[in-house]
């Protein structure tokens, strides 16, 4: 199912590309039942109705998981890399929830480095001084060997963007991004970019397209690790690009096939398992957070908290430096010290015990991802561990 096109210079067309890459249309193994309605679902909804068999007689209630890299030909599946089952019925659900066509790919990393080859060689690239690490450093190696031009900005400083997007080819958001939590003005970002003939690319890994949907805002990208709270339970890596644009479909679904970053059935399986309790999950979590964060303000252990009024993610500092911060990250017992976030379980880490941390980021941030359990337990964990000696 692969159609050859012509190579042409232009961001928004196919630089350098000569593969596209045709997004399947509807297939037995992702069905929704929103196509069905008079009415558009509500996201609540959705997320529970869409992706399934066709509701025939006996047929399963859900997509059943294929394992099979190579399809009888004469159909549109073929292989694994371009379209097979359990992606097709999961992309269903990521395409519809974000308002565009979803491509899945192994990882996030995957689908940021997926991204990142949409744009031609020298192309300017304006992202976020304290993006997501593994994005914000690969960017850093593709600016070191001449690939791209990077221009960092603070997203939270929009006359900052406005001015860097002149002569772009592809803005980077990241709303809130991580773990510094600035909020961008997507709109007016967004539309700079585009006044400039650049792509806008928003990574909505923390929002979620529960709380912000930014192809509403008019971005062409919106880029998703799976492994955060679309799939919820800690047990998978993924990610996905969803664009609103049939034509940019194409062109990301071929860099999955040419790059080959592809998902296997079972984790597919797993992430359109946890992405139906999406809705509730963000619902407890963001209340949990809202609780906790209030508290957290009045704490005397605690010098500043981030949080942006919404989500399930929020940082703090600590007064009494990295050392404290690890010693609260040690003595918690309901929130585990580990790294990644959006899980059912509460997650923290201080973000600069990594190396390649952006070092706008401050040593004693703790960054807390809020799961699902009793808001009442959280804070006794957390306060405990702040008022706490330190126990090292
Ligand atoms: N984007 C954001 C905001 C992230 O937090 C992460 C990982 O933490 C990624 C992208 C990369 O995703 P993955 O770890 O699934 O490769």
């Amino acid at each position: 199912m692969l159609a050859a096109s012509t190579p042409e210079d232009d961001c928004h067309a196919n630089p350098l590309h000569v593969l596209t890459v045709p997004v399947p249309d509807h297939c037995d193994y992702g069905r929704s039942v929103a196509d069905e309605m008079h009415s558009p679902l509500r996201p609540e909804t959705f997320v529970v109705t869409a992706g399934r068999p066709a509701r025939t007689p006996d047929a399963p209630l859900n997509t059943p998981i294929v394992p099979a890299s190579s399809f009888i030909a004469g159909g549109p599946m073929e292989y694994a890399r371009e379209d097979a089952p359990s992606a097709h019925a999961l992309e269903e659900v990521l395409g519809g929830l974000e308002g565009g066509s979803a491509t899945v790919f192994s990882s996030g990393m995957a689908a940021a480095g997926a991204a990142m080859d949409l744009v031609p060689n020298g192309a300017v690239i304006v992202a976020p001084s304290a993006a997501y690490t593994g994005v914000a450093v690969r960017l850093r190696e593709l600016h070191a060997i001449g690939r791209i031009e990077l221009r960092i900005v603070e997203v939270d400083r929009t006359q900052d963007v406005v001015d860097a997007c002149s002569g772009a080819h592809l803005l980077w958001l990241e709303s809130p991004t991580n773990p510094l939590l600035q909020v961008a003005d997507l709109p007016a970002c967004i539309d700079a970019a585009h006044a400039n003939g650049a792509l806008a690319l928003v990574d909505n890994t923390f929002a979620t397209p529960m709380l912000q949907r930014p192809i509403q805002d008019g971005a062409d990208i919106v880029l998703h690790s799976v492994t955060k709270a679309l799939s919820g339970h800690s047990d998978l890596l993924m990610g996905a690009l969803i664009a609103a644009d049939p034509g940019l479909a194409e062109r990301i679904r071929s860099r999955r096939v040419l790059l080959g970053g592809a998902t296997s059935a079972f984790d597919c399986y797993l992430a359109l398992r946890g992405i139906r309790t999406l809705a509730l999950r963000i619902e407890q979590a963001q209340a949990s957070a809202r609780f906790v964060v209030e508290r957290l303000r009045a704490h005397p252990a605690v010098s500043r908290v981030r949080y942006p009024g919404f989500g399930t993610i929020a940082a703090i500092e600590t007064a009494g430096g990295p050392n404290a911060a690890d010693s609260v990250c040690r003595q918690t017992r309901i929130w585990t010290h580990a790294t990644s976030l959006g899980g059912v379980e509460s997650l923290l880490e201080r973000r600069r015990r990594w190396a390649l941390e952006s070092t706008t980021v401050p040593e004693s941030l703790i960054r807390l991802s809020f799961g699902i359990e009793h808001a009442d337990d959280l804070w006794a964990d957390l306060s405990a561990a702040l008022d706490a000696s330190p126990d090292e």
